[in-house]
């Protein structure tokens, strides 16, 4: 019983962290089966900030998975003997998420779409900033006359920028305003894989059937289509099907239309026709929005300065930042371990040894210290000379040297292709202003550890 129980569990698992970001993989493995008993599922969790995250974060995650095992199954969670004292941490000043209003819980979506839709993805909770304020427009515009003023619409952005976030909360919002509509919500792959399964068990005209005779047609990760060519004409047929009847349409991809590859040239362009919008990194400003936003919902009081911290340190997609803050709440919780900078460091290394193999690179140090510094790698090389892009620079070059022993030569060429005394004349002056600067010190200092969070 016991084994199978640890099957059943580890099938959970493994769903809900293929479904949720990183992170998840830390708060799951704090909690183990005890017994399943009347269609009870008790877990044990190392203490309650754990439990409480857990019920908190993936309640409906878990649930929704136990009932594909058996729809009267349920769960809870015990804290096994042994309490563990301590509580979320009570900050001695208001933190600077009390600014921040409380995202409303997601309001539970008929039945027949819960399945398909993540139920936290939707415009209530979706943060805007610079980066996706048009993308998150148009997809309002959408639900508001949905097959008339954009149509169909295209969003495209790297991983974990929030695209599948916004189509379902397109979803989302389109259910609330007309519960009879007929919504398709799938990825090129499902689409792919439910035409080849059509064509083999000699059902296409099914499949048609259903997907001509929608209202609104949501496709995930159009970028996947490549290749398949019957499935390109398959879809090229239905996009314009629905096109023609006025449904809305809106796709998603990593990159615009005319650069996704192996793709049709005519489906590259009735995917172009409409609106095509893009996502991009989120600034530092959206980044600590979010992060507050995560703090909010989580409960647990977040330091004001861990929270600009992390914001620093993770820049690169919104997954990823959501996929830190967790980490940093879970080992807090795991290690029963103060929510402060040193604990933010310690994810963040574990997060760099999994991204760059724990490797350091001239292009890294540049990446970093350029992330750091809110300016980009090419600014970073580039010629200008503005201060806001000297200093950086000649900060990276140091740490070039500090880091990796690189010479002077090898360094410019990287920089640009700048002469080795320049190079040398950086160098010194950042060691000049370490030395008389005990802010810019302290600052250096934080930039290695950004850099290299081993040294
Ligand atoms: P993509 O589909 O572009 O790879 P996702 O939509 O899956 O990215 O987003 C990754 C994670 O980041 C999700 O948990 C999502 O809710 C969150 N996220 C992305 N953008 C935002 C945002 N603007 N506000 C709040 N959460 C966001
Ligand atoms: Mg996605």
């Amino acid at each position: 019983m016991a084994t199978n129980i640890e099957s059943v569990w580890q099938k959970i698992i493994d769903k809900i962290n293929a479904e949720n970001s990183g992170s998840s993989k830390i708060f799951m493995s704090s909690i183990r089966p005890d017994k399943l008993e009347n269609n009870l599922l008790t877990l044990i969790s190392v203490n309650e900030v754990c439990r409480d995250l857990i019920n908190k974060r993936y309640e409906e995650d878990i649930k929704r998975t136990l009932k594909e095992f058996d729809p009267a199954l349920n769960y809870e969670i015990i804290v096994k003997a042994g309490k563990i004292a301590s509580k979320p941490l009570q900050p001695t000043l208001p933190t600077l998420s009390e600014n921040v209003a409380v995202a409303p819980t997601p309001k539970v979506v008929s039945s027949k779409y819960e399945s398909m839709f993540n139920s936290k993805y939707t415009f209530d909770s979706f943060v805007v900033g610079k980066s996706n304020q048009f993308a998150y427009a148009v997809c309002q515009g959408v639900t508001k006359s949905p097959g008339v003023l954009h149509n169909p619409v295209f969003i495209y952005g790297g991983v974990g920028l929030g695209k599948t976030h916004l189509i379902q909360a397109i979803g989302h919002e389109m259910i609330k305003n007309d519960p009879k509509a007929k919504i398709a919500y799938l990825s090129s792959e499902t689409f792919t894989n439910e035409f080849i399964d059509s064509l083999r068990e000699k059902k296409t005209d099914d499949f048609r059937k259903k997907y001509r005779k929608i209202d609104l047609l949501l496709i995930d990760d159009v970028q996947f289509f490549a290749k398949k060519e019957s499935t390109q004409e398959e879809f090229f047929h239905t996009f314009n099907e629905l096109f023609q009847q006025k449904k809305q349409i809106v796709l998603t991809s990593d990159t615009s239309p005319d650069k996704i590859p192996d793709v049709d040239e005519r489906l590259a362009s009735r995917f172009a026709m409409g609106v095509v919008v893009d996502i991009q990194q989120p600034d530092l400003e959206t980044r600590t929005a979010i992060l507050m936003n995560c703090a909010k919902k989580s409960m647990v009081a977040v330091p004001d300065d861990v929270i600009m911290y992390l914001a620093q340190g993770v820049t690169s997609n919104i997954r990823a930042l959501e996929g830190a803050f967790n980490s940093v709440l879970a080992f807090s919780g795991i290690m029963n371990k103060p929510i402060d900078k040193d604990l933010v460091d310690q994810v963040l290394k574990n997060m760099l040894r999994e991204t760059a193999g724990g490797k350091i690179s001239i292009n890294w140090i540049i990446k970093r210290v350029a992330e750091f510094y809110d300016i980009t790698e090419a600014e970073m090389v580039g010629k200008r000379r503005s201060a806001n892009l000297v200093l950086p620079r000649q900060v990276a070059m140091r740490l070039c040297q500090i880091l990796m022993d690189a010479s002077l030569n090898q360094i410019g060429e990287k920089f640009g292709g700048r002469d080795h005394t320049t190079v040398m004349h950086a160098c010194d002056k950042v060691n000049k202003m370490i030395k008389t600067d005990s802010a810019f010190a302290e600052e250096f200092e934080r930039i290695k550890r950004f850099v290299d969070p081993n040294k």
